[in-house]
């Protein structure tokens, strides 16, 4: 089973209200088992919201508010659906394709936390638990290797 960033999929649960969807993601998605997570608003977050960085250890966004336990919370209670999703299904989590540069799914580079559009060198606190527990992440800017 692989888990997938919901925006990349067409749900409108982005900051801005919209969404990243991305063709070749929903191909793959058509083919292969897969649970599509959004850890932000699972964190109880509305779509749309002010964008959000990773500054040092918090999370705040572009109005100044810290939503680091609402970013924390969403994203641990996502990985823990994925589980629970895998062991109902009684399949192992193979990877995640996550939407690049976001402070939750950004895997490798993140936005940093200037609210500039500069990149650092970085994961998401989502996708920082998932490698965490050693799972395959790609984002939607790479090639699918699945
Ligand atoms: S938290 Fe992840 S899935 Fe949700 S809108 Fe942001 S990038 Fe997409």
């Amino acid at each position: 089973m692989y888990v997938i960033s919901k925006c990349l999929l067409g749900h409108n649960c982005k900051y801005d209200g919209g969404n990243n969807r991305n063709e070749a993601v929903i191909e793959f998605c058509r083919t292969h088992s897969y649970i599509a997570v959004c850890p932000e608003t699972a964190g109880g977050l509305p779509a749309p919201r002010p964008p959000a960085e990773i500054r040092g250890k918090r999370v705040v966004d572009k109005e100044g508010r810290d939503l680091t336990f609402n970013f924390r919370e969403g994203a641990y209670g996502s990985f823990l659906d994925c589980l629970q999703e895998a062991a109902a299904r009684e399949e192992h989590i193979d990877g995640a394709i996550l939407k690049a540069n976001s402070p939750s799914c950004g895997y490798g580079q993140i936005y940093d936390g200037t609210f500039s559009g500069k990149l650092k060198a970085g994961n998401g606190i989502f996708a920082q638990i998932l490698e965490n527990d050693n799972i395959e992440i790609i984002t939607e800017k790479e090639k699918i290797k699945w």
